[in-house]
């Protein structure tokens, strides 16, 4: 699965783009999280990697700023490996590595609409990608 990041207008908010991707394209869109108002919006969403292409494109074919980065990173130079992030993280991005230092799945992030590891880090150590 290839998990992306769609942003959305105010224009684009009110048509329903998502829904018609899938429905051309006859391949399901997984929404793991939206963050949706008047002004905009912002959809964190898994597709089938064997498609990504495909649906990456045609949203950006809408309009839609799509986003495929990783969407957490870590200064591993600020980092004491304190622990703080991995019980804080409900999609268990972080976790206790067998020699006892802290690592981190971006993978697993579900970012922009969450965020609570970046204020639970003493070191300011964690960012959001862009
Ligand atoms: S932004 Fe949220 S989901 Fe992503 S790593 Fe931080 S706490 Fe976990
Ligand atoms: S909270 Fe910050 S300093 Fe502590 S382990 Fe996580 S990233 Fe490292």
């Amino acid at each position: 699965m290839v998990r992306v990041l769609l942003r959305f207008d105010k224009e684009l908010v009110q048509e329903p783009v998502t829904s018609q991707i899938i429905i051309e394209h006859k391949t399901p869109v997984n929404i793991l999280s939206a963050r949706i108002t008047p002004l905009g919006g912002e959809m964190l969403a898994e597709i089938d990697g064997r498609v990504a292409d495909t649906i990456i494109a045609a949203f950006r074919e809408k309009g839609v700023i799509v986003d495929v980065s990783s969407l957490i990173e870590r200064d591993e130079e600020l980092c004491i490996d304190c622990g703080a992030c991995v019980s804080i993280c409900p999609a268990e991005a972080f976790y206790h590595a067998p020699d006892h230092s802290i690592g981190l799945d971006p993978e697993k992030c579900s970012g922009v609409t969450c965020g609570l590891c970046l204020d639970a880090c003493p070191r300011r150590a964690l960012h959001l990608t862009k």
